[in-house]
Order: structure tokens, then sequence, then C-alpha cells
């Protein structure tokens, strides 16, 4: 277990804390969720923010996690996820 310097929050994981719970990426999350919402759907959107953080950026990174999106969908996830990652990364680390 460590503490962001950014939140002050305890994390177990520095990218997943940073990608799915980190208050300093919460505006950029938000928009990478409304991304998410016009390009896939609600329901997508409500399944992606139910996983936990570690297995939401391993999904994030590629990692074949449910929910299964078909090939279109999982493309245009892999390319939302790319953009919000690299932002996050940029901002915060
Ligand atoms: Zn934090």
């Amino acid at each position: 277990m460590n503490t962001c310097d950014l939140c002050e929050h305890i994390y177990y994981d520095q990218l997943a804390h940073v990608l799915c719970e980190c208050e300093v990426s919460s505006s950029l999350r938000h928009s990478y969720f409304d991304q998410i919402d016009t390009a896939l759907g609600n329901d997508v959107k409500h399944q992606l923010e139910s996983m936990d953080s570690i297995d939401m950026s391993l999904r994030m990174l590629g990692a074949p996690i449910e929910p299964i999106l078909g090939v279109r969908e999982n493309n245009v996830f892999l390319k939302l996820s790319y953009i919000f990652i690299v932002k996050c990364i940029r901002y915060c680390l």
C-alpha cells in the first residue's frame, strides 16, 4: 500500500489509482466516460464503471477482460482508452 502524492488516498497500484480512482484525474475520467457513453452507449459505460480499478486498468490496456465487445466497439474503446491514459500520465505522473 502507498499514499498518493496528488490526493493523499491510499492505493494498491499507482497506475490503476491514477486511471480509475485519483481525485486529480477525475475530470479527465469524467470526460473519458462521456466519450465512451457517446461512442459505445450507456450500457457499456455502466459495465466499465462497475469494474474494479485493477481490472479496468488492464482492460484499458487491452487485456481481454469482461465486458467483451465486438471488434469495432473494442477498437473504439482501446482508442479512447489510449488517449485517456496518455492524458493521465502527462497530467498526473
Ligand atoms: Zn490520487
